[in-house]
């Protein structure tokens, strides 16, 4: 007898944003003829920069012939896409890695939710909160987050960030933490973390063990030089964090499919006696024997982004969405509302006036100004009482919004 895993049924049912698109859609069939603008879903909204698309375009021509034809790619990654981020995304802010400590994937998403495979299911979990949902999915998926009680998981510690504490999560004080969660610029608030602050997380995991998993996915919007790109621009980090990437936000690439992940050699974790293993052969055994790699054209697409007219196409475009999170700031500000993040994120992470959830937020403004946002309390207890907007829609679109959040904000308020 088949028996299934669990684990799987102590998900909720409800993803956020089928729950979203549900409300949306209610609202669409009552009023049919009204333009609904979606300042919801992080997706991006601007095409593949031109240098990558004239990448795609040779290399599949290479695919056409069997002499220059691609089949299987190292699992790893290529090593032309490897040599064009060890020196772009590292070199360049004086961080030495070697080829083999980065691993090419199909996005950040598959590694975020595959990486802890890794580890006992009975290590504990800390997550800032609120948070990317992946990161607690994955793991309840596997039993390590406990039961559901209550909004939050049982193994699972939260470390709320919120305006009251700056956004800056407290290093749990009364609790050893195995694994920590880590993202920033942060998706959801917007907000980021300083060398400081990064530097007072490196110490604690190197200090109690911590294995930390950073997720830098949004690290292209950072426009302050004092914030750190990467955790490994802290000294130590190499020893106790992993790091993901992804060309998704940086590049457009949420529908080619292309991100990478850094597994330092020198960073080890322990068996129950004591040993250290080190994670970095141990992820490539995993890769090897469930990935079979991103595909070339995708690789290819990917390092035309490094090219020095990659490089300023596809700056154009972080300019031209930083251009709407600008925007946005400004508005929602001027309107009244207390807003966060923006700044060095595509992400706008406002308050909703005292007394409104942000599910009653989300259904005020899309029947009174027929705009979506994202209720904060979908990505965790913290959440409550926040609303996300997205910088990734069109100049039009943010406008339009923007017009119409400020018309009905004067109508109602
Ligand atoms: C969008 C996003 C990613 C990237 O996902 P891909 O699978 O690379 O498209 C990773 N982490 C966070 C927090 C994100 O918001």
């Amino acid at each position: 007898m088949a028996l299934i895993n669990e684990h799987f049924l102590k998900l909720s049912n409800n993803y956020l944003f089928a729950d979203i698109a549900k409300k949306v859609n209610a609202f669409k069939v009552l009023h049919p003829k009204s333009q609904v603008i979606s300042l919801g879903i992080g997706d991006v909204t601007q095409p593949l920069c031109p240098a990558v698309i004239e990448a795609m375009h040779r290399a599949t021509d290479e695919m056409a012939t069997s002499g220059s034809f691609h089949g299987y790619g190292p699992e790893q990654g290529y090593e032309f896409l490897r040599e064009a981020i060890l020196k772009n995304d590292f070199l360049a802010r004086g961080i030495h890695l070697d080829m083999d400590e980065i691993f090419i994937n199909d996005g950040a998403k598959s590694d975020t939710g595959n990486f802890q495979e890794l580890i006992r299911w009975d290590n504990s979990v800390g997550v800032t909160d609120p948070i990317y949902p992946v990161y607690i999915d994955s793991n309840v998926m596997i039993g390590r987050a406990g039961t559901l009680t209550n909004g939050k998981w049982d193994n699972v510690i939260y470390m709320p960030c919120t305006a009251e504490n700056g956004f800056v999560p407290k290093i749990p004080a009364d609790r050893h933490v195995d694994v920590i969660y880590l993202c920033y610029p942060n998706n959801p608030t917007g907000t980021v973390i300083t060398k400081q602050e990064l530097r007072k997380w490196v110490n604690y995991a190197l200090k109690n063990d911590t294995l930390i998993f950073y997720d830098a996915a949004y690290e292209a919007f950072i426009t302050e030089p004092s914030i750190p790109h990467s955790i490994y621009e802290i000294r130590g980090a190499r020893r106790c964090a992993v790091e993901f990437h992804s060309f998704s936000k940086t590049a457009g690439f949420t529908g080619l499919r292309c991100g990478y992940t850094i597994v330092p050699k020198e960073l080890t974790v322990a068996t129950l006696e004591g040993k250290r293993i080190p994670l970095n052969p141990l992820w490539n055994r995993r890769q090897c024997t469930k990935f079979n790699g991103a595909s070339y054209i995708s690789q290819r697409a990917a390092e035309a982004i490094y090219t020095p007219e990659g490089k300023i196409q596809v700056q154009q475009t972080i300019d031209y969405y930083m251009q709407n999170a600008h925007r946005m700031v400004l508005v929602l500000k001027k309107l009244g509302f207390e807003v966060y993040g923006g700044v060095n994120a595509p992400y706008i992470w406002m308050r909703t006036p005292a007394g409104t959830s942000s599910w009653q937020f989300f259904e005020a403004l899309l029947y009174g100004a027929n705009v979506v946002c994202t209720p904060g309390v979908g990505f965790g207890p913290s959440g409550e009482g926040y609303v996300r907007f997205t910088a990734f829609g069109t100049h039009e679109n943010t406008e339009e919004a923007l017009k119409r959040i400020e018309k009905w904000m004067k109508q109602t308020y």
